[in-house]
């Protein structure tokens, strides 16, 4: 049984600090570039398997050094990728700009994550506990994958990031629909109560507010989560923590709000540290906090 498989995008992230972003025509000498494994998919595997959950990713990588660079790091987070497809076209890269006043900018090639099509998905959903779904994959595969978990009986998440008009089938086929503040706002209009994202459709959802913490929507009602307070470093890929450790918490059969209480640890100790992946802690880091 797979506690978790990740369907989504895997792309190297170059980072590289510069005083400011080249306009038009212009060129900036920056510093050197960092290359980093990243992309939500991948990201979400890593965080749930370094917390010991037996994951899978489902995804595309191009034949090339980006794409070994990312087999690398999830085969050392014990990340299993027979379901990880590699194709004709070159891993996908977020081409990231970091300037003083800390603001990032972000250029995605999708490459190879363009070249995932639902028929990857056949037969990819017997015997696994929770599917997380996340976006920078082509929609069509993002909406069988969330209808072929539900039929198969997976407990289902969605990680909209970033928010696409989704079919309604596709809202009220989720168990979990995880979005962050920018992105409930964007879903439902700004000033709308996030309680409103159940009208969506989803059974359940959850609001991550970034340093303070996470709202957890269910029938029951909002329960608000705080995050411990920490010095925030790095907050790349604080969402796909989030989500790949409440993914691997739901997968051990615990409530939403336990599954969400733990994920805002996850998370506060990943915005500590450098980078995505390599931020993630383990379980047994975890456990001794
Ligand atoms: P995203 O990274 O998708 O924009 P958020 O900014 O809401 O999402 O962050 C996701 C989660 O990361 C939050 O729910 C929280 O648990 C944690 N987090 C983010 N920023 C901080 C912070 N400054 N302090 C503590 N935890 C944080």
């Amino acid at each position: 049984m797979t506690d978790v498989l990740v369907v989504g995008s895997a792309n190297a992230d170059l980072v590289v600090a510069a005083e400011r972003r080249p306009g038009a025509g212009e060129t900036v000498l920056g510093g050197d570039t960092t290359v980093l494994p990243g992309g939500k998919g991948a990201n979400t595997a890593v965080a749930a398997a370094k917390l010991g959950a037996d994951v899978a990713l489902l995804g595309a990588i191009g034949d090339d050094a980006y794409g070994r660079l990312l087999t690398e790091s999830l085969h050392g987070a014990g990340v299993r990728t027979e379901l990880l497809r590699t194709v004709d076209r070159p891993t996908g890269i977020a081409y990231i700009t970091v300037t003083p006043d800390g603001e990032n900018s972000i250029l995605v090639s999708p490459g190879a994550n363009s070249a995932l099509e639902p028929d990857a998905l056949d037969g990819a959903f017997a015997r696994v506990k929770v599917v997380v779904a996340s976006m920078e994959i082509p929609l069509p595969t993002v909406e069988r994958a969330v209808a072929a978990a539900a039929d198969a009986g997976a407990l289902v998440l969605l990680n909209l990031s970033p928010v696409a008009e989704l079919a309604p089938r596709t809202l009220a086929a989720l168990d979990v629909l995880l979005v962050n503040e920018h992105e409930a706002a964007a879903l439902l209009g700004s000033g709308v109560a996030p309680g409103k994202l159940l009208d969506l459709g989803p059974r359940s959802a959850v609001v991550t507010l970034g340093a303070r913490g996470a709202l957890v929507l269910t029938e029951d009602g909002a329960t608000e989560i705080a995050a411990p307070r920490v010095e925030p470093v790095d907050t790349t890929g604080a969402g796909d923590a989030f989500t790949g450790a409440l993914a691997a918490a739901l997968a051990t059969g615990v409530t939403l709000e336990t599954a969400a209480r733990k994920a805002v640890r996850v998370a506060a100790i990943s915005v500590t540290r450098r980078g995505a992946q390599p931020s993630y802690p383990s379980a047994a880091e975890l456990e001794g906090r």
